[in-house]
């Protein structure tokens, strides 16, 4: 077997609001008994969704899939405020996995409206996290904006006054060049006292960006729809590393991959659980002679109290 070094990211894998959220569902079957409906994947790792499905938790797209009554988590992605009202009408006992980060967002737009604020959101048209902050403020009042060059050419209004706010897992190098040419644009921006892009967001990017120059390739576990984990695999390439690649598992590592491959850097998207880096792990000491170093940039302490006190059954 010929040798193979692995550069093992830290921090990587599930962060506190995702651990929040998978624990709300647990919490939930426990509390309410089977069936516990979820609207959208709890989390975007579909490991994670088929074993809280095995125990019984059964995921919907629409509030209608839902029988009158029934208990329902909101995933950690949060959800517009017309989603919250319909769930009362119909009376379902819901209870609220958003993550307090995305929620800290949710309050800057409602905050933002109520100054009368234009706000834009730096984001990506159609994940579920813009969709719910979007959702914070009346239809039409918030411009959605993905990329700089959307920035340098969207209408401003010099009369008015913007407020902005950004999805939480964006690249953070993305974030600051689309919001310094709105700042350059803008004389009235008003934008949050610290990042919407969240902690962990944030050191998983640093993480990867550590290890790629020292690695042939770059492997992320993560969901294919994980926003987070996409950025992972951008930023490894950014970072020097001519091979990045995501896999939900280690089922999609193509044998060819790792041809001429002596330094591997592996990380994981905040949704991904640690099982999956070790099922890697496990199978590349199979076919190499394995070396493992971890490279950490940071300690992440940051944990969230479980939602139950804010369950309704209105
Ligand atoms: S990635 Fe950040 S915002 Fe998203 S759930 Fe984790 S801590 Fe919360």
């Amino acid at each position: 077997m010929r040798p193979l070094s692995i550069l093992l990211a830290s921090p990587r894998g599930f962060c506190a609001g995702v651990e929040r959220a998978i624990q709300t569902v647990e919490e939930s079957l426990a509390r309410f008994g089977v069936p516990v409906f979820v609207r959208h994947q709890i989390v975007h790792n579909p490991w994670v969704v088929a074993g809280l499905a095995a125990k019984g938790a059964v995921f919907v797209e629409e509030l209608d899939e839902v029988p009158q009554g029934a208990p329902i988590v909101f995933s950690a992605h949060g959800i517009a405020k017309s989603v919250r009202s319909e769930a009362e009408r119909r009376r379902l006992l819901h209870i609220d996995a958003t993550c307090p980060l995305v929620t800290k967002v949710h309050r800057e737009v409602e905050h933002h409206a109520a100054a009368g604020r234009k706000i834009i959101l730096i984001g990506h048209a159609g994940h579920p996290e813009v969709v719910g902050t979007m959702g914070q403020a009346p239809s039409g009042s918030v411009t959605l904006v993905q990329s700089a060059a959307e920035a340098a050419v969207m209408p401003i209004d010099e009369s008015a006054s913007y407020g902005l706010v950004t999805q939480t897992t964006l690249s953070v190098m993305d974030a600051e060049e689309i919001t310094a040419i709105l700042r350059r644009r803008i004389s009235a921006l008003h934008e949050p006292s610290k990042s919407d892009i969240c902690y962990a967001t944030t050191n998983r990017q640093r993480a990867v960006a550590a290890i790629a120059p020292r690695c042939d390739a770059v492997i992320v576990i993560g969901g294919s729809n994980s926003s987070n984990s996409r950025r992972l695999v951008e930023i490894a390439g950014d970072a020097g590393c001519r091979k990045a690649l995501l896999i939900e598992s280690v089922d999609g590592l193509e044998p060819l991959f790792l041809n001429g491959v002596t330094t591997l850097g592996i990380t994981s998207g905040a949704s991904t659980p640690e099982v999956l880096v070790i099922e890697l792990i496990e199978h590349l000491s199979e076919h190499f002679e394995i070396s493992v170093e971890e490279i950490a940039i940071a300690i992440e302490e940051v944990r969230f109290r479980l939602p139950f006190s804010a369950a309704k059954s209105d």
